[in-house]
């Protein structure tokens, strides 16, 4: 026995939306040394716990899932070695997730637990869908049932041999009276559940409605009568898991519709920036609705030899205006300040310029600095014309802190205008990506991406060599966008013409342009 003794937490993960998951959840996989989790809950819940071991035991491709009772005994067994474990269920844990018969084995193997609950997908796939499940005037109760779909691929063999395929404690004849119902896990057996309501009484008009992927950006729905249900998802091609609601407040979807309204709901757009700066990008399209996938080009690497750095740093003090031209700059000159055991007052007097928005806010947050100059877009030649419409270059001192692959515009016109010094530093090292992730190469060949990403001419660059020589035909039916004229022009120079250009050469401009195109043209 382990001196301390482990706990299991059955956290309840919600529907799929990694947003849905509890406060108190998302702090338990935190701390968690082990997480095992399924298919229903979403993989990037896992970003919570980086440290944590995680272990798959749902359904991969064509294997099957752990058998429940081997699920419970690796949760006693990790617990009796003193580890905290979280048992990371999709929705809610008691709600048709086996919770119950989890809970019940750690008690009797005296293993602690506590259980979080979650958002379930009775409760969430249709609030996404625009479908309140209870309405004053429409319903006064809302009833759960599973449609123990035998094929359910969420369900472990055992499970699916002990059910019949229909639901034997399912008294039709109440059920076709309720005023609305949820039925979980009944895709396959949808035609079978719409005729025993109809037979037990139910009208054939009653609205219905069956929604997939709930909370996700894949969220699909078709609405429906009882009597046309079945067959207009099976037109739809609708699978597992999907959530089907019965009942008068589906009628309200009319006017209450809003996930799937957002106005990049249904893209899927790919981001091809490195990883470190893909989150905002990346986060700004999901929140209007797209299907992101991130399939970074570039790599950023600290340069072996820091010295050169270093010394600018610890001189940065000494120069009338230090000028940065990436938030991934202002990253990697916090860290070596810090690293050096200094802050930001090292900078004394000297100036702050950035190009471009996103840089000065870095400035600020990471280096609690305040931007002097900030160039209104994110290009090289708009920080030279604006310090040279303030005079600010004639005999002044300049330090860049900058990528190794910046453009040598900025200390060009510096020195032209008569700068008395331009130190230019690079401050980390791009490489392209060893290769694509196979997500991307999985989607490119079903067809599913609407959009590619190019936010600087490396991304464009890289992405090409990456796909291949015949990089223009994988590409031909997809958007693509650029986000100023210098990433246009590498395109075009790849033989590959943007759908859209950002107008401010940022990531707003980026981002306006591509929902402007999809308003005229979705
Ligand atoms: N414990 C889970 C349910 C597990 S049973 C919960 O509380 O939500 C699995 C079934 O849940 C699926 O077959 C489907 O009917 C439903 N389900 C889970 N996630 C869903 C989602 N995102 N959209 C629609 N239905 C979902």
């Amino acid at each position: 026995m382990s001196p301390s003794p482990g706990i299991v937490y059955l956290v309840g993960a919600g529907p799929g939306d990694p947003g849905l998951i509890t406060v108190r959840g998302a702090k338990l996989l935190e701390q968690a040394d082990i997480v095992i989790y399924d298919l229903l809950s979403n993989p990037r819940l896992l970003s919570y716990c980086p440290h944590a071991e995680a272990i798959y035991v749902g359904k991969k491709a064509a294997a099957h899932s752990l058998p429940q009772e081997q699920i419970n005994a690796l949760l006693i067994e990790k617990a009796r070695a003193g580890k905290r474990v979280v048992r990371l269920k999709g929705g809610d844990p008691f709600v048709f997730g086996r919770g119950g018969e989890e809970c019940q084995a750690l008690a009797d193997a005296k293993i602690p637990f506590e259980i979080i609950p979650g958002i379930t997908a009775a409760i969430a796939a249709p609030t996404y869908a625009g479908i309140p499940v209870t309405h004053r005037d429409l319903n006064s109760s809302f009833t759960f049932i599973t449609g123990h779909e035998k094929e359910d691929e969420y369900r472990d063999d055992q499970t699916k041999s002990r059910e019949k395929g229909d639901a034997g404690d399912i008294n039709w004849d109440i059920i076709a009276k309720l005023p609305c119902i949820a039925f979980y896990m009944g895709v396959k057996s949808l035609a079978r559940i719409c005729s025993r309501l109809i037979e037990n009484g139910m009208s054939p008009e009653t609205a219905a409605a069956t929604i997939q992927w709930g909370t996700m950006p894949t969220q699909k729905t078709v609405v429906s009568t009882l009597s046309r249900l079945a067959q207009d998802v099976a037109e739809a091609k609708l699978q597992s898991p999907a959530i089907t609601i019965i009942g008068k407040v589906v009628e309200l979807r009319n006017t209450l519709s809003w996930f799937e309204h957002r106005q990049l709901f249904g893209q899927t757009i790919v981001v091809t920036r490195s990883r470190h700066q893909a989150s905002e990008l990346s986060e700004r399209l999901e929140e209007l609705g797209a299907s992101v996938i991130e399939a970074p080009t570039i790599e950023l690497h600290e340069p072996a030899d820091l010295a050169p750095i270093d010394a600018a740093i610890k001189s940065a003090g000494n120069y009338d205006w230090i000028c940065f031209t990436s938030a991934s700059g202002v990253t990697a000159t916090r860290k070596r300040l810090f690293a050096l055991g200094h802050d930001a007052r090292l900078f004394g007097q000297a100036k702050i310029a950035a190009i471009g928005q996103a840089t000065a806010q870095a400035i600020a947050r990471d280096l609690c600095l305040k931007v002097d100059l900030c160039s209104k877009t994110f290009v090289a030649e708009a920080l030279a014309d604006e310090l040279a419409q303030r005079n600010a270059i004639a005999s002044q001192r300049f330090l860049l802190l900058r990528a190794d692959i910046a453009r040598p515009l900025l200390r060009e016109r510096l020195q032209q205008a008569g700068a008395a010094e331009v130190k230019d530093v690079p401050l980390y090292e791009t490489r392209r990506a060893a290769e694509l992730p196979a997500t991307l190469i999985e989607s490119l060949v079903t067809g599913r991406i609407n959009w590619i990403t190019f936010t600087s001419s490396s991304t464009a660059k890289n992405f090409a060599d990456l796909l291949g020589p015949d990089h223009r035909q994988k590409l031909a039916h997809i958007k693509l966008a650029s986000i100023g004229p210098i990433t246009t022009q590498t395109l075009r120079d790849l033989n590959l013409e943007p759908t859209i250009q950002g107008t401010k050469f940022d990531i707003d401009g980026l981002i306006s342009a591509i929902v402007a195109h999809q308003e005229k043209s979705p």
